[in-house]
């Protein structure tokens, strides 16, 4: 009677179990699906849960730029109404609140494949640097092909760049934010394509 009583509670704790595993199967994907709703100008996506996600390590063309609406037909392409995974580095959120990450849809990494297609530029804030150097590679082969931004004319030249060994950017001579540079933080390049190569992303207000 005792072994009927106790084997019945076992069988019943063991469906429960069984029930519950089932259960979370079911649900946990379908909560932990995150879709994207809209690809917004610039390097921002909004999600099915309305947060925003800002890409990790690139920069697209601005409003005005060349190549700023293919670029962003491209992002669209890629990622609106897909179903993405996000891949975080050390910051989880920037200064607005957006995400910081690395967006998967299925296996392609879209900041790798925005940067091998010409259609971004490689742009690090430390201490989020974890494909820096995959993200560069990709870039010198998108430079080597003259794709996208690549095909571009070079602007105006100078006789040296400067760059910062902090920021990783890379300045004309006489730009505002080469000035205040420590010498302990500064590099020397005599060409843009020296910076490059050394993974210097050009500064936004010299353009170097
Ligand atoms: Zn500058």
């Amino acid at each position: 009677m005792k072994t009927n009583f106790l084997k019945s509670r076992w069988i019943l704790y063991v469906v429960f179990v069984l029930t519950s595993a089932l259960l979370i199967l079911i649900l946990y994907p379908s909560s932990k699906e995150i879709r994207v709703k809209e690809v917004e100008d610039g390097d921002t996506v909004i999600l099915n849960n309305g947060e925003r996600v800002r890409y990790i390590g690139i920069d697209t063309p601005e409003k005005g730029e060349p190549f700023f609406s293919e670029a962003t037909e491209a992002k669209r392409k890629m990622l609106e109404g897909e179903k993405i995974t996000l891949e975080y580095d050390v910051e989880r959120r920037d200064d607005w609140g957006r995400i910081l990450a690395y967006v998967w849809v299925g296996n392609i990494l879209i900041n790798a494949e925005l940067i091998e297609k010409g259609w971004a530029l490689v742009y690090t804030y430390p201490p989020n640097l974890k494909y820096r150097k995959y993200f560069c590679s990709l870039q010198t082969q998108a430079r080597k092909a003259k794709v996208g931004i690549w095909s571009l004319p070079v602007s105006e030249k100078e006789k040296y760049y400067l760059g910062n060994k902090r920021s990783f950017r890379f300045h004309r001579p006489d730009c505002k934010s080469a000035l205040q540079m420590t010498e302990r933080n500064k590099i020397v390049f005599k060409t843009r394509e020296e910076a490059l190569d050394s993974c210097y992303s050009p500064c936004r207000d010299c353009k170097p």
